[in-house]
């Protein structure tokens, strides 16, 4: 017997329609990439993303094509992913930091048709253009004032292009597997692939990731992405604040500290979330200004490990409460997020710090489980790690035009490429990526956790952890540190200060002192261009093996 319930697809655009229709006047502020600071609101970004439909539709765009955003967070980007969605198309985020010939590369694979991109980018489409062979047109979000002159082929102004046609315009409907939008993974190794996002996977993401448990977003928040939408889906802010009714601030293109501190301040944001480069730098410019966050109430980092000095720094300084989160662009993209459950709720200080390194529990709609090589499962002690699996709804089961073949394993697991431990009561943390995670004389060590260690070192601003190559143990640890501006320190002292809070045989080999850590295109270190870097180093401890 089948249920009698109504057959109501979960698409995308119904988001935006509720959104408009009960929480219409929530503020959608941006700064723009223009400059001056415009504000909109959620019945105007959908009246606005139906003529962005209907003028799609002018061109020639249909159900299953592909339409390339290379834009900034802003209330346009915004108006745009809902118009290209509301009619079946597909809308492809390309990051803009990645290197010219992996976006052409990208592009190019995903067959996009349409580019759209901020005023910012245009230098840097000119110069790929010519190898962009399905590019059939340029829109720029800009009006015909602020308009370059370009090379960029049948390239319009976006508001005019967008004025050429009245909001009088239904949604398409169709299936709700139909696919809503795409991202590529960052192809550390090989190739990038594609992740195709359908409109049912993004609702049901947005769902897992407004609950309570999770990102726990209200009506009544006002919610800062300062991660940019082109990162693994925008980590599901433009659908989950628009379900709840949160009023959303959007950076544009200004991510340094000032800019970001000026956001918080000014428009009392509750709620945010990036990667914690970011947090980086923020917390480096309120250490200068002595800035206070009086209206931020929790802030979402993730991406890469959250260092325990960064969430200490965020709760005992300046009150803000930090959910360390996990997810990856396969998983659209949050797997698990650390709030707190009964078993934990009642610790406070070291102990609760220790919980919150972890990278927490997933949310209704993610199933974990670590294996050991041969896909043996491990128990969850919070000590045994091994292969990190993952399976739901918003979970990838293939990438676009079948890169990498069957990722699945015979239980329909996805591999996330992640090494991690799973505590007793479902808290995940992860040790490393399988390919950064150091061996030595046949047993890991984590690099995440030394580098977690070394930038509590108060001299210390960053610090990157790679196995160099040793003849007697394989590979051992080589501390990589960018030390904050002014400071001095030197390979004692660093070493001294982690002697003894973690076993002997992990202790760093050596240090080196760097003026930058290379990062990757989503802010992650990037571990590759280090091992590069350091191919030929010699630790001092080879002459003693040897
Ligand atoms: P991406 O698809 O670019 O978001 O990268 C996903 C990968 O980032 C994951 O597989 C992890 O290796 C890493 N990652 C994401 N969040 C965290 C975190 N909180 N701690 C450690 N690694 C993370």
């Amino acid at each position: 017997m089948l249920g009698l319930m109504q057959d109501w697809p979960l698409l995308c655009h119904r988001i935006i329609d509720h959104a408009a229709t009960y929480h219409g006047a929530r503020p959608v502020v941006t700064r723009s990439v223009e400059g001056p600071i415009v504000t909109t609101d959620y019945a105007k970004i959908r009246a606005r993303a139906l003529r962005v439909a209907k003028r799609l539709e002018k061109d020639g765009i249909k159900l299953g094509d592909r339409v390339a955003t290379m834009c900034w967070n802003t209330w346009r980007h915004l108006e745009c992913w809902y118009g290209i969605l509301g009619i079946g198309a597909i809308y492809h985020t390309v990051n803009p930091r990645l290197f010219a010939d992996q976006q052409t590369w990208i592009i190019n694979h995903a067959e996009d048709r349409v580019m759209i991109a901020d005023l910012t980018f245009v230098p840097l489409l000119e110069k790929i253009a010519d190898k962009l062979t399905t590019i059939e047109r340029y829109i720029i979000l800009c009006d015909a004032a602020h308009m370059p002159q370009t090379t960029l082929k049948n390239a319009v102004p976006y508001e005019e292009w967008l004025a050429e046609v009245d909001g009088d315009f239904a949604w398409k409907s169709f299936d709700e597997n139909t696919a809503a939008g795409m991202c590529y993974t960052s192809g550390t190794t090989g190739e990038p692939k594609g992740v195709v996002y359908s409109h049912r996977s993004n609702v049901i993401h947005a769902f897992m990731a407004a609950l309570p448990d999770s990102k726990g977003l209200h009506a009544t928040d006002v919610v800062l992405p300062v991660v940019p939408f082109f990162h693994a889906n925008g980590w599901s802010l433009a659908f989950s604040s628009p379900m709840v009714g949160a009023a959303l601030v959007l950076p544009g293109a200004k991510m340094d500290g000032p800019s970001i501190y000026e956001l918080l301040d000014k428009y009392k944001v509750a709620f945010t979330a990036a990667v914690p480069t970011v947090w980086l730098m923020l917390l480096q410019d309120l250490e200068k200004t002595g800035g206070k966050l009086p209206y931020l109430k929790r802030v979402v980092i993730g991406g890469s490990a959250c260092p325990r000095a960064m969430t200490q720094t965020f709760q005992d300084k300046y009150g803000v409460e930090v959910i360390h989160a996990w997810g990856m662009t396969e998983m659209s993209p949050l797997g698990s997020l650390c709030t707190m459950k009964p078993e934990y709720a009642a610790l406070t200080g070291e102990a609760r710090l220790d919980v919150q390194m972890k990278q927490g529990h997933p949310p209704f709609g993610v199933e974990m489980k670590i294996t050991d090589d041969v896909g043996k499962p491990l128990p969850w002690d919070g000590k045994t790690f091994g292969r990190l699996k993952v399976k739901g709804p918003a979970v990838a089961k293939s990438y676009f035009k079948g890169s990498g073949g069957n990722i699945l394993d015979d239980e329909g697991f996805f591999d996330t490429g992640d090494v991690a431990t799973i505590d007793e009561y479902g808290y995940m943390q992860v040790t490393d990526r399988a390919k950064d995670v150091i061996k030595s004389g046949g047993e890991w060590i984590s690099s995440i956790d030394l580098e977690n260690l070394a930038v509590g070192h108060p001299k210390v601003a960053e610090a990157a952890v790679i196995g160099v190559s040793h003849p007697k143990w394989d590979e051992r640890p080589l501390l990589v540190i960018v030390l904050k501006k002014g400071e001095q320190a030197s390979k004692e002292d660093i070493l001294g200060f982690m002697q003894g809070k973690i076993a002997k045989w992990w202790m760093p080999d050596d240090v080196a002192f760097v003026d930058e850590i290379p990062h990757t295109a989503t802010g992650k270190i990037q571990k590759m261009a280090l091992r590069e870097k350091f191919k030929s180093y010699v630790l001092p401890t080879v002459e003693a093996a040897e």
